[in-house]
């Protein structure tokens, strides 16, 4: 496949540029998360205004009909205009559009994806994570209404939102991933408590979520009773895509800020650092063939499956490397750049549990790509 882009996608990459240079602020992005929110809100709303948004959705439902190479155009062009943080929201979205009845596609989806409404997974739980479908959270249907009970944790942003996309029980009968279904909880109904935990940095970006006998109605219901672990990778899925994430020109940044640390030091750089800055440089490149070929799978109308679990393990592997050799080589730096550099390798910890543990993406390819027994 040619991936040059095409005439039209020239086009749309130049408008893109010029909305960009016109929009992305001229300052670093603060550190601290309840300095940033704001100005993250603000950018992920101008994004929506300016329609780079949700390309590939429907106009009628808040998107743009566009395909998907505008989308990785997208990703490629807030990463190289060093653009603040994008709201995770398609991973979100996604489930509510393929499972959504029309009246929830048109009343909740618009507001999702301008982010005037703030939405959360509610998946994991202090006994659930990897085991999901071992969750306990319950939900039993009361004539037109659901009753939910339980305990959610590890839900981003879940301080600052609106509503919880929250998988629950509702055939304690079945086993395992059968059995589960998914709702849409509005986080200021009876009974949900929502309370931060605040991370080592100060930051409080995860919250626990207390449902006790929380009603929605039936038409909180998203797909059918038990749809609930279909709901759940269509999410899992499209949070790991590295074509979809914007990773592969942050990473690009990072090295070339790192490799220039390298010509700035006074003192010279040890062998075995500039060895791991090599290796990192090599895993980026591996990142790119497969977010290529990525690319030009879906374009060919071909999407990824287990595959997903690739994109992650290379994503982890790149981020992990460039913030792990940073710290070896920023020692003489001190103040604002050390600290974002700090806190960005504290970050690359995270990235081998959210979205599935590298453990657990290395279970599925084992299993679901080579056939290999559990
Ligand atoms: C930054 C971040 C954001 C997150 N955001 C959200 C969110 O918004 N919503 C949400 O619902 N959750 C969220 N999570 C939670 C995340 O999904 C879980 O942390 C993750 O699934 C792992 O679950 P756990 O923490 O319970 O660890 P466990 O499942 O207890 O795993 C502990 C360790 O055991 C290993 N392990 C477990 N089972 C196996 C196995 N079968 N084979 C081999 N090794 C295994 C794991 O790899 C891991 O190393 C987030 C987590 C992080 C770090």
């Amino acid at each position: 496949m040619d991936l040059r882009d095409s005439p039209e996608e020239a086009r749309f990459r130049a408008r893109l540029r010029t909305w960009l240079a016109e929009n992305v602020p001229d300052e670093p992005e603060p550190t601290r998360l309840a300095d940033r929110w704001p100005l993250t809100l603000d950018f992920q709303r101008r994004l929506y205004q300016g329609g780079w948004v949700a390309l590939t959705y429907p106009v009628e439902v808040g998107g743009q009909g566009l395909g998907v190479m505008e989308e990785a155009i997208l990703s490629e062009e807030l990463g190289r205009a060093n653009a603040p943080t994008v709201l995770p929201l398609s991973h979100l979205a996604r489930p509510l559009y393929t499972l959504g009845t029309e009246e929830q596609k048109r009343r909740y989806l618009p507001a999702l994806l301008a982010a005037t409404e703030i939405w959360c997974q509610g998946f994991s739980e202090p006994m659930a994570g990897s085991d999901l479908a071992s969750l306990r959270t319950r939900a039993v249907r009361e004539g037109d209404e659901w009753v939910l009970s339980g305990h959610k944790i590890w839900t981003s942003y879940g301080v600052f939102s609106d509503y919880c996309l929250l998988l629950a029980r509702t055939d304690p009968g079945e086993k395992a991933h059968r059995g589960i279904s998914a709702f849409i909880v509005p986080l200021d109904s009876p009974g949900v408590t929502v309370r931060a935990i605040v991370l080592a940095n100060g930051d409080e970006e995860f919250a626990e979520v207390y449902l006790d006998d929380v009603r929605v109605p039936h038409d909180n219901l998203l797909g059918r009773p038990g749809d609930g672990w279909q709901v759940a990778m269509e999410v899992i899925n499209h949070e790991r895509g590295a074509v979809d994430t914007g990773y592969l020109p942050k990473f690009d940044r990072y090295l070339t800020e790192l490799a220039a640390a390298v010509k700035e030091q006074q003192t010279p750089v040890d062998r075995a650092t500039l060895r791991a800055l090599g290796e990192a440089a090599a895993s980026l490149e591996v990142l790119r063939m497969h977010c290529l070929r990525t690319l030009s799978d879906r374009a060919s109308g071909v999407l990824s499956g287990p595959e997903s679990s690739v994109d992650k393990l290379l994503m982890t592997a790149v981020e992990q490397k460039l913030t792990q050799v940073s710290m070896a080589l920023l020692t003489d730096t001190t103040g604002a750049h050390r600290a974002r550099w700090f806190d960005r390798y504290l970050y690359g910890r995270a990235a081998s549990i959210y979205g599935g543990s590298s453990q657990i993406q290395r279970n599925i390819l084992a299993q679901r790509r080579l056939g290999l027994p559990r």
